[in-house]
């Protein structure tokens, strides 16, 4: 029980590594480093791995992604490089993500760099996710000083949410630490809500802040004791803490927050009863390919073509009243619609209700910053905000995305400031 639990995948052995290196056809327009958001150079880190090079292949992924412990477990390969493999034409794809693993795993994480003086500008950089320190480790690689501010915990998402079995503390530790003390000049903790002070103090602002909070469910009962939210849940659960779940689970959603708090409460307790209620079916799941099959292994069980009507209960929960559904024409997203089927309603017996249906911005802070309807941040082609020297990237702006896109916006992000700040000097 706790927040330390046995990692799900294991690291690919030397053997295993070199056998999966050879069959690489080094493309000459090599598709996958073109599909890596990071841009990461992967047939020569894969080249460095057949050579026995391997601190020459962390040097080659270091250099192009600050986050590369972290996606060596975590990168949904199957929506980026994987997907663009030419090798699947003739048997299956090479095992990117895997080998960058092996990678990290095999050599030493605290090799130190040459760093030039901090002489070009100082940025503040708000929010410590990956966005942000890939935009603080390129603009310090470049000259800049970097003063980091963020409300919670450094690391963002994935050292407060993403459960231990796919991302192990000691990793996450060792990752946010070699960034935050190789490239942040200081660290603070403070949740920032006036852009202005900190616009007139530096010589830019990075505001990479994602999507701190959660979106409720509009049904009765959800004041019932025994009702939660499901990233609340992962950060207790994430800190060591017992989730202080029952043994009958529902999770609703169908995206990855929804499988990653299925997957930690059956690690959590195994004998416990979790079941995914999700309106659509097994087709329209939203979460990775990889991330259902692991929740699946672990025990976690599905009620597809459910629609929520209501937690039922007096003062704790005792069930959630479903509508079973059926599917209609596809919606925008090109998934299709569910709906309910009059008079089909039935209660699942559940003493545990977790809510996870989406991820939402702080509106309430930044005033005077131009915002979508939905909150995101604008930005322009330069990823500037409607304030000048103020950029914005990750998934503030884009919505939920994943660690290699919030990593991708936060170097482009460190090029434009870095422009900026010379063209004003
Ligand atoms: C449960 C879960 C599982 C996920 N699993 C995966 C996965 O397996 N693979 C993958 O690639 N992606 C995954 N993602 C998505 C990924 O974590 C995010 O896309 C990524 O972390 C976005 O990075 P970011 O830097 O934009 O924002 P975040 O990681 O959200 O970081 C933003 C930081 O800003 C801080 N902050 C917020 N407001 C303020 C403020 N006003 N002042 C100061 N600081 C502030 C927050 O505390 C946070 O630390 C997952 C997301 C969730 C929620
Ligand atoms: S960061 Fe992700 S997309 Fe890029 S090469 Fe690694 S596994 Fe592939």
């Amino acid at each position: 029980m706790g927040g330390t639990m046995e990692e799900f995948e294991k690291t690919l052995s030397r053997q295993q590594a070199a056998i999966e290196a050879e069959r690489c056809l080094y493309c000459y327009d090599a598709p996958c480093q073109a599909k890596c958001p990071a841009h990461v150079p992967v047939p020569e880190f894969i080249q460095s791995i057949r050579s026995g090079n391997l601190h020459g292949a962390r040097t080659l992924l270091q250099t192009s992604h600050p986050f590369i412990e972290t996606c060596g477990r975590i990168c949904p390969e199957e929506a980026f490089c994987q997907s663009v493999c030419t090798r699947s034409k003739i048997d299956a794809p090479l095992r990117i993500r895997e080998l960058h693993r092996f990678v990290t795993d095999s050599t030493d994480p605290s090799d130190r760099m040459e760093l030039p003086e901090t002489t070009l500008g100082r940025v503040a950089i708000i929010g410590a996710g990956p966005a942000g320190l890939a935009c603080a480790r390129e603009l310090r690689v470049r000259g800049f000083s970097c003063d980091v501010f963020e409300a919670r915990q450094v690391g963002g998402v994935p050292s407060q949410e993403v459960s231990t079995h796919r991302y192990p503390r000691e990793v996450d530790e060792r990752e946010v630490h070699f960034l935050t003390s190789t490239f942040a000049a200081h660290v603070c903790t403070e949740r920032v809500a006036d852009l202005k002070p900190l616009a007139a103090d530096y010589d830019a602002v990075f505001v990479a802040t994602g999507l701190p909070f959660e979106s409720d469910m509009n049904v009765e009962g959800t004041q019932l004791v025994g009702v939660h939210q499901a990233r609340e849940l992962l950060r207790k659960m994430k800190s060591g803490a017992i989730s202080g779940a029952g043994n009958r689970v529902g999770v609703i959603g169908g995206g990855n927050v929804a499988i990653e708090v299925a997957s930690m409460l059956r690690e959590e307790d195994p004998t416990r009863d979790v079941t995914v209620v999700y309106r659509r079916s097994i087709k329209e799941l939203k979460a990775f390919k990889k991330e259902i099959e692991e929740a699946t292994a672990l025990g976690v069980t599905y009620q597809f073509l459910a629609i929520p009507d209501k937690v039922v209960g007096s003062h704790r929960v005792e069930g959630l009243q479903v509508t079973q559904a059926h599917l209609c024409e596809e919606d925008e997203s090109g998934r299709c619609r569910s709906e309910p089927l009059p008079g089909s309603s039935f209660t699942i017996p559940l003493d545990t209700v977790v809510v996870a249906i989406g991820q939402r911005i702080d509106q309430g802070v930044f005033p005077g910053l131009a915002r979508s309807d939905s909150g995101l941040i604008s930005v322009g082609e330069n990823m500037q905000t409607s304030m000048p020297g103020v950029y914005a990237g990750g998934d503030a702006v884009h919505g939920a995305q994943t660690v290699v896109e919030a990593v991708r916006d936060g170097k482009k992000a460190a090029e434009q400031i870095a422009a900026f700040v010379a063209g004003g000097k």
